[in-house]
């Protein structure tokens, strides 16, 4: 009891500590507003200018398939090199983010929300799909799930921009990361180790996220999840909090883990992202071959399930039954817990604040899968049920 009582407290004071580390008067929010307007401006600038090889989305309800410009590999390298050669010759701080904190919360905040009124407004008046579009009946339920499937202004991918640019390229630099590591380096005059493995696995996750962009656009976010308040003000706002507690912590608490812990973290991260990419991979050449492939050494077992769109037009997909995915029907959700795990164990024990993106990151998952489940359900009706009965465990075999 003592224990939790004290971990609670120093939970407080971390909390504290954090959010008062930054300025926050009203002259510092007008410049982080400008600082964070010049900068959705410059990410929507690379996202539409920049050349990239054209991938595809999932057919939606509707029977549309959508274009996407795949080019945030090289919009990500290209911020973050004018992020860093701005460092270098003084333009601005290294740790500019950490300083201006505060302000750039309520300038991501104040962005996610306009947004959100944006495409709540945009779906009604000038909708880019319109019979990609889902009512709920309820005002609330439709502002904050969505209504449109995939909003567009010409070239602009309001969806894929907001999480994948505004929000994704943020979690690093982009600023954020690199500079609760300038800032660590700035208030102690040294990055701990600690430190330096959360910016591993976090830089290797995100890099995996642009280099496969073109996977990205297939998943559940993108193919199916509308964009409202949930993914508008998340993308803008929660992303580059949430996922960068830990680096937040680090500054203000730096850890130093023995060489040995250290470097079993860091394998453990390594291989939950192993797990990771080789199960989202297999199940993309699996669909993309057909199941002509092989899979652990052997053709992959599949089912051919049918479904049919909007506009009667009938369909069939492939389900994979073999590998991972015929180990759980979400396996790789539990391989993402793996390396989100080990993204909290460099912050030690002294503190249960940090572990705050681990425990987020299951509740997101348990409860997207149980969605996943509904909906898959209701495309594939029996086919579903087929699948269930190959492969009975949603996430963990043996208990659920
Ligand atoms: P998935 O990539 O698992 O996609 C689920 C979809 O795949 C289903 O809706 C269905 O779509 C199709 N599908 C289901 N079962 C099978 C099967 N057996 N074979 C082939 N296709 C199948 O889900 P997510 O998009 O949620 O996640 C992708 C990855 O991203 C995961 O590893 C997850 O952990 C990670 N993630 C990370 C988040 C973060 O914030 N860091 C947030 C969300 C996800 P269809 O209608 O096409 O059949």
């Amino acid at each position: 009891m003592t224990t939790l009582l004290r971990s609670t407290i120093g939970d407080m004071d971390g909390i504290y500590r954090i959010f008062n580390s930054a300025q926050a008067s009203l002259p510092s929010v007008v410049d982080a507003m400008k600082l964070y307007g010049i900068w959705v401006v410059f990410q929507a600038a690379l996202f539409v200018l920049l050349p990239g090889a054209t991938g595809y989305g999932e057919t939606t309800p509707a029977g549309n398939r959508l274009p996407y410009k795949i080019n945030g590999l090289l919009s990500w390298f290209l911020t973050i090199g004018v992020y860093i050669l701005g460092a270098l010759c003084s333009l601005w701080d290294a740790d500019i983010v950490a300083k201006q904190w505060k302000g750039l919360m309520v300038a991501a905040s104040t962005y996610g929300l306009t947004l959100s009124v944006v495409v709540y407004v945009k779906a009604h008046v000038n909708p880019s799909h319109s019979s990609d579009r889902k009512f709920s009946g309820s005002l609330f339920h439709d502002f904050f799930a969505g209504i449109e499937l995939n909003p567009r202004f010409g070239a602009l991918d309001l969806k894929l921009f907001n999480i994948g640019r505004v929000g994704m390229t943020a979690w690093t630099i982009s600023c954020r990361n690199i500079s609760f590591a300038a800032s660590q380096y700035q208030n102690f005059g040294y990055v701990s180790n600690g430190m330096i493995v959360v910016n591993i696995l976090q830089s290797l996750y995100i890099l995996d996220f642009f280099y496969q962009e073109d996977w990205y656009v297939r998943t559940i976010d993108i193919a199916h999840d509308h964009f409202g308040f949930y993914l508008a003000w998340g993308g803008a706002a929660w992303i580059p909090s949430m996922y960068t507690l830990q680096a937040q912590y680090l500054a203000h608490y730096p850890v130093h883990l023995s060489q040995t812990r250290a470097l079993i973290i860091l394998l453990v991260g390594v291989f939950g992202y192993w797990m990771f990419r080789a199960s989202n991979d297999q199940r993309t050449v699996a669909r993309r071959t057909g199941g002509n492939c092989v899979i652990w050494g052997k053709k992959p077992v599949v089912i051919t399930a049918h479904y049919s769109t909007s506009n009667g037009e009938k369909h069939t997909s492939l389900l994979l039954c073999s590998g991972f995915w015929g180990i759980a029907r979400h396996f790789n959700y539990i391989t993402d817990l793996i390396l989100a795990f080990a993204m909290c164990a460099p912050c030690g024990t002294r503190d249960v604040f940090p572990y705050a993106y681990f425990v987020y990151m299951t509740v997101l998952l348990v409860h997207r899968s149980i969605r996943d489940e509904d909906r898959c359900s209701k495309k594939y009706g029996k086919d579903w049920e087929l699948y269930k009965a190959q492969v009975p465990y949603a996430l963990i075999p043996g208990i659920y």
